[in-house]
């Protein structure tokens, strides 16, 4: 069967593997990113360079969005120059972004009123997952339209999971963000207790890993980023997990819903925002408590 033909917009820390992925399965992509780097990167892959989401969304039939946030996506789908200017009746738009549900179910409904479909396709994993095509991919909309584009998702993701209509990725995925969020200021008061007591990092992690205070997160963050002090490398930016956060406390005070935890792990975030952080991997959060009892949690992960 012919593949079908896919436009990429966003080619940040995961778009730009997301991008590559697709076109080592063998898919005809055209690609946009306000940036140009990325773009050029893609299209000596052999991506085709689209000059505008519009101009993108014209010529395939399939596009897909990974963009930063909320406003983004509204933008690059909504706004002038965007997905839904240039898309045809029959275009299926799957916006693989971090967002509100309800951003989500809105664009659906803009898009529905032009004749496209759409899915909700948040995904985790992280730049690795995305790099090694191992993201787990949660998707929100028509079943039956996800089993149609399922194989185009594999290209980029191991297990994908139908969770219900529209907005309910992004719903499995705020869960998981707020999860996520909580955990790493664990990780991180943790470690910088136990360093400060006398303990080498490297024997608390060691020792950790092998006890119930283990994690994904602890596998990942500790060895690759907190050990080695390198936080600028690719990763998940600190912002874009505030962002997270923020969504998660936006959605309870709609639905009076207490969230304590994830209250105190927002602010940590936007303290850390605050002090400059926030381009930097999330797990430079660390830095806000190394600086305040000068101690730092570096190491070697055995
Ligand atoms: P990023 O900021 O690295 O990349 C976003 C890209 O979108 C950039 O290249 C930017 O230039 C481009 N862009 C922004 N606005 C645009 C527009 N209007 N038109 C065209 N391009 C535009 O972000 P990322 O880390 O790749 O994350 C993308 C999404 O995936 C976010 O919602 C994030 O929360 C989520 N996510 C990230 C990770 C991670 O580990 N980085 C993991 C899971 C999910």
């Amino acid at each position: 069967m012919v593949k079908k033909k896919i436009g990429f917009i966003g080619l940040g820390a995961m778009g730009n593997y997301m991008a590559r992925n697709l076109i080592k399965a063998g898919y005809d992509l055209t690609v946009h990113d306000l940036n140009s780097q990325p773009v050029k990167e893609i299209v000596a892959l052999g991506a085709k360079e689209a000059k505008s989401s519009a101009e993108a969304a014209k010529v395939v039939e399939v596009i897909i969005t990974m963009l930063p946030a909320d406003e983004e996506v509204k933008s690059a789908i909504l706004g002038p120059g965007g997905v839904l200017e240039g898309a045809q009746a029959g275009t299926v738009l799957i916006d693989m972004s971090s967002i509100a549900p309800h951003t989500s179910i809105f664009v659906a409904g803009e898009a529905k009123k032009k004749g496209v479909k759409f899915l909700d396709a948040p995904v985790s994993g992280g730049t690795i997952g995305a790099e090694k095509a191992t993201l787990t991919i949660m998707v929100g909309g028509d079943k039956t339209l996800l089993d149609e584009h399922t194989e185009i998702l594999q290209a980029m993701g191991k297990t994908i999971y139908h969770v219900g209509d529209v907005g309910m990725g992004e719903t499995v995925k705020m869960v998981n963000q707020l999860m996520l969020g909580i955990n790493l200021t664990g990780i991180v008061e943790g470690l910088v207790l136990g360093t400060k007591l006398g303990v080498a990092p490297d024997i608390l992690y060691k020792v950790i890993r092998a006890s119930s205070g283990n994690s994904f997160l602890m596998e990942h963050r500790v060895p690759n980023y907190i050990f080695t002090g390198n936080f600028t490398q690719p990763g998940f930016a600190l912002d874009l997990l505030r962002k997270d956060l923020g969504l998660a406390l936006e959605s309870a005070k709609v639905n009076k819903i207490p969230l304590f935890m994830t209250g105190l792990a927002y602010q940590y975030y936007t303290r850390a925002t605050a002090e400059g952080l926030g381009k930097k991997d999330m797990s430079a959060v660390i830095e806000l408590l190394e600086k305040s009892v000068g101690v730092e949690v570096r190491g070697k992960a055995e």
